[in-house]
């Protein structure tokens, strides 16, 4: 049997990941492989947790990847400071709230959950309040939640927290390096980002930080005593409650990341590279003005949506600066629009979750994917696909407005982006 030469087809990626890689990152991923403890791969690990630093804005000694997706990222922080029993507090306001509930329960937490309207998110004093009745020792919560577009402002919460030693831990997986997150000014303890969305790598990191509180909370935790040395680097000490997992245990991984460089898993080589040049690329635009331009996109992308006749799904205050829902209009089938979008044109869109499936499109602009152009040729597009689809639009208007948001801009910074 042969098979055909690997070929793949191009795309924009429109959707909240993965989204399109920068060149320049996928040729950091071809190049040749480095042992892990070779000198040149153990400089690029201290330079990928220095950058990391900067990109979470903080002081923390601890900030490296987990390799797996993102999830990976959130198990490993949750699993290595819940124990057996703990109460942890999750306020959901979309998918990915659920997410962490269900990870927190599979290690013996107590879960606590508030719930509010999708669309919406929390007002912080009635999280602050459910803090004070439940008493929790981690609160976790997601910053962007990718399913319905919104994100939760977390400075009060992480100031409460702070005050009452609560471990505040947040989901940043869809904010990360493409809007504000502020790690030591908001008192977020351990947080979790992701590689394929704002950062613009392919899947398969998680990138992490925590604090102090946290690590404390680590090396506090008893291991598991198997009976069987796994590693002959180091002893284990004995048991009580446990940490299931070897994998992402935090005390293992910050002594094969620190300067004990003790053997656990094997990094991913070509992924650290990615990831360096992703963040390179990051801190290089500058974190600012890297921000305001997922900013001027999103303003382009909303003026066009809403001018071509459709509406925004959710509060509008509480917008995710990286998602766009849109409110699929009545009697349409979302899921012909979005193949017609694919195949036709080359451009693929997202739809929802849960009880949002079917009711939104979700338009992710994220790092690479987040430029001018695609802007421009999903929203003729777009209109072109409804129209198709017999829905009356408002024809040309759409892109004709998010032309004005651009010629503005322009003017403004007296040059193009
Ligand atoms: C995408 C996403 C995740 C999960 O990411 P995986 O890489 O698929 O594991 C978790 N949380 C949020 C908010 C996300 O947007």
């Amino acid at each position: 049997m042969s098979f055909s030469r690997f070929e793949i087809p191009l795309r924009t990626i429109m959707t909240p990941g993965p989204v399109e890689v920068d060149p320049r990152v996928l040729q950091a991923m071809s190049s040749p492989i480095l042992g892990q403890f070779d000198p040149a791969f153990t400089a690029i690990m201290n330079e990928v947790m220095e950058m990391l630093r900067q990109l979470f804005r903080t002081s923390n000694r601890w900030a490296y990847p987990i390799d797996g997706t993102s999830r990976a990222g959130i198990e490993a922080l949750l699993c290595s400071i819940i124990e057996q029993g703990d109460k942890v507090l999750i306020p959901i306001y979309g998918r990915f709230g659920y997410l962490l509930a269900e990870i927190c329960e599979r290690y013996g937490a107590h879960v606590y959950t508030i719930e509010c309207e999708w669309g919406n998110v929390f007002d912080p004093k009635e999280v602050i309040n459910e803090i004070k009745k439940v008493r929790p020792k981690i609160v976790a919560i997601v910053h962007g939640e990718t399913s319905t577009g919104c994100m939760q402002p977390l400075k009060e919460i992480g100031e409460f927290c702070r005050e009452m030693d609560v471990l505040l831990v947040v989901d940043a997986v869809a904010t990360i390096g493409g809007t504000e997150v502020n790690v030591d000014e908001w008192y977020l303890d351990g947080v979790i980002g992701g590689t394929q969305k704002c950062i613009s790598v392919p899947s398969g990191m998680a990138p992490i930080t925590y604090n102090d509180r946290v690590e404390k909370v680590v090396l506090s935790r008893k291991k598991v005593e198997r009976g069987i040395q796994t590693d002959l680097d180091r002893s284990i000490p004995s048991t009580g409650k446990t940490i299931i997992s070897n994998y992402f245990d935090l005390s293992q991984l910050q002594d094969y990341w620190g300067p004990r460089r003790l053997n656990h898993h094997t990094e991913a080589t070509s992924m650290l590279y990615a990831l360096r040049e992703g963040l390179r690329i990051i801190l290089g635009e500058g974190l600012t003005k890297r921000f305001e331009r997922h900013r001027l996109h999103e303003r382009a992308l909303v003026a066009g949506i809403e001018a071509m006749g459709l509406s925004l799904f959710g509060d509008k205050k509480r917008k995710l600066p990286t998602v766009t829902c849109v409110n699929i209009p009545d009697g349409v089938d979302g899921e012909s629009v979005r193949r017609m979008l694919l195949h036709e044109f080359g451009i693929e869109i997202a739809s929802s979750f849960g009880p949002l499936h079917g009711k939104i499109w979700r338009i992710g602009t994220m790092g690479y994917s987040c430029r001018k152009e695609n802007i421009l040729r999903l929203l003729t597009a777009l209109e072109a696909v409804l129209v198709y689809h017999s829905v009356r639009v408002n024809r040309g208007e759409g892109v004709q407005e998010a032309l004005k948001v651009y010629v503005e801009q322009s003017k403004v910074m007296n040059a193009g982006w």
